[in-house]
């Protein structure tokens, strides 16, 4: 065997396999390996000759195919499986080889690796990937984590094969240390809920409120794809109503089962936002329309229950309703990335990682799920004042927003007089509005804990911490 390959990558499902296509289309030497070696055998008929692919049946081959250091990308499923793998091959890796772990690992877990396996000099790279398999195969936005040397060693590598944004620059960048690229990735995936939730809310108000057809929707958002909205979820939106069911000539989105799936990091993104203290109620939102959308019998059994029927507006109402839920999509969208940067900016303090939030704009501009125009807007924000408390402080966003926001409470109106759902619509406009309020009824929460547990308080007009003697039979 050769120690001849640049890079390694072990799991060949769809991702590794693309991702190992990706090195070898930009020329580098890509050692494979699988744990059902059939796969590894596969890759190797099919693309074998698109680059220079070393094939490995076993561990120790496949580490000896590796030049030193070695650089091993593990796409395997995320998990136990990971554990199982590294246990595997890092007993055969030396002092400065490096591991990439490229799956959706949950960031403590890349914590963890990264500390164990650096007890043995060996570098752990947790590295968000984002762009589906496509993105693996013709350039997706990565996030890797890790130290500064495994990054030196790995960082022009990976933005060679990374896809690159308008103005060329490649959708890669050194996101922090340990699980820095993990974390980031995970929220990426939190927003990308988002956006979906709030993109299927629009949806449903053009279908309900306004009494358009699929197609007719499908034409409004490719109008919508060539403003401010511009996205790739917008993009495929559109093709998504747009498409046909060829059994029964309805059209698709009729025809699917209304029950949407998940598979957990839109989740994780809440669960460390609770743990952190952090309000992303607009992810939080996505993700329990999601799991209450699967809740059949519950809703099957609340069928009945009263409420209006959604009686659709005239042509010339309906156009001017479809203006207003764009405002309202794309306020709420706003909100939504605000939220994602504020766990983004919160997660970065708690771990000590700094991070570049700009930058983190920056590369989710291409091969990502949320890549979209307004993602340039967001980095413009950041790189101008790296220290901004809030998207929404700044100034080009809020002004925007202050334009909409007519326009998203009349889609609120409507929604709720009609009885339509909007809880990504309604959560981004409430979080708002709290922002911007003088006064919170937080403060009669406040006494009302001081009242059955003696929690004390603060006070406005004075320092330090008080408790009332309520009087009363307690
Ligand atoms: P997957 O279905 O998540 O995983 C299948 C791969 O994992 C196969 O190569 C399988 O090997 C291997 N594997 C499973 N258990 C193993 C074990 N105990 N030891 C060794 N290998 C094991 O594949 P995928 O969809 O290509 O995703 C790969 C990773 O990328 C996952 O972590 C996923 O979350 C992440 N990811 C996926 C996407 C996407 O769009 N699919 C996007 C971004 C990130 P065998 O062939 O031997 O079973």
């Amino acid at each position: 065997m050769s120690t001849s390959a640049q890079i390694g990558v072990t799991g060949l499902a769809v991702m590794g396999r693309n991702l190992a296509r990706n090195f070898a289309r930009n020329g580098y030497a890509v050692a494979v390996h699988n744990r059902t070696a059939s796969k590894t055998r596969e890759l190797m008929d099919e693309f074998g000759q698109e680059g220079d692919f070393v094939a490995a049946e076993s561990a120790e081959d496949f580490v000896a195919a590796l030049e030193r250091p070695r650089r091993l990308v593990v796409m395997v499923k995320a998990g136990d499986p990971t554990d199982a793998v590294i246990r595997e091959f890092a007993p055969l890796l030396e002092h400065g080889d490096v591991i990439i772990d490229g799956g959706n690992a949950h960031f403590a877990d890349t914590r963890r690796r990264e500390r164990e396996l650096r007890e043995h000099g060996i570098h752990f790279v947790g590295t968000g990937i984002s762009g589906g398999e496509e993105g693996a195969l013709h350039g997706p936005s990565i996030m890797p984590g890790g130290s500064d040397e495994s990054y030196a060693s790995l960082g022009p590598m990976l933005e060679k094969i990374s896809a690159k944004a308008a103005d060329g620059a490649p959708c890669v960048t050194h996101v922090g240390p340990d699980g820095a690229g993990h974390f980031v990735k995970m929220v990426h995936n939190g927003i990308e809920y988002a956006d979906m939730q709030l993109i299927a809310e629009a949806y449903h108000l053009l279908r309900e409120v306004a009494g358009f057809s699929p197609a007719r929707i499908a034409e409004i958002f490719r109008t919508w794809n060539t403003g401010r909205l511009d996205s790739y979820l917008i993009e495929i939106t559109a093709e998504v109503l747009s498409h046909v069911d060829a059994a029964t000539g309805e059209p698709f989105v009729d025809v699917v089962a209304d029950q949407a799936e998940q598979k957990g990091t839109g989740r994780w993104t809440v669960q460390i936002a609770l743990e952190l203290g952090l309000p992303v109620s607009g992810i939080a939102e996505a993700v329990f329309a999601r799991s209450l959308s699967g809740h059949t019998a519950l809703r099957a059994a609340s069928r009945g229950l009263a409420g209006p029927t959604p009686a659709p507006l005239g042509e010339s109402e309906a156009a001017a309703f479809a203006d207003q839920v764009e405002q309202a999509l794309y306020a709420s969208k706003i909100v939504s990335y605000t939220q994602g940067f504020h766990e983004i900016a919160t997660g970065s303090a708690e771990y000590g990682w700094n991070i570049d939030l700009g930058a983190v704009a920056a590369i989710w501009r291409a091969g990502c799920i949320i890549r979209a125009a307004f993602l340039d807007r967001v980095r413009a924000a950041y790189d101008a004042r790296p220290d901004l408390p809030s998207l929404l402080s700044d100034e080009a966003f809020a002004r925007e927003i202050a334009a909409a926001q007519d326009d998203w409470r009349a889609v609120l109106v409507a929604a709720t007089r009609q009885g339509v759902p909007t809880p990504g619509f309604s959560a981004a406009l409430t979080y708002y509005d709290t922002l911007r309020a003088d006064r919170l009824p937080a403060a009669l929460t406040q006494g009302q804990r001081d009242y059955f547990g003696a929690h004390t308080y603060r006070r406005t007009d004075r320092e330090g911490v008080f408790h009332t003697l309520w009087s009363g039979d307690r």
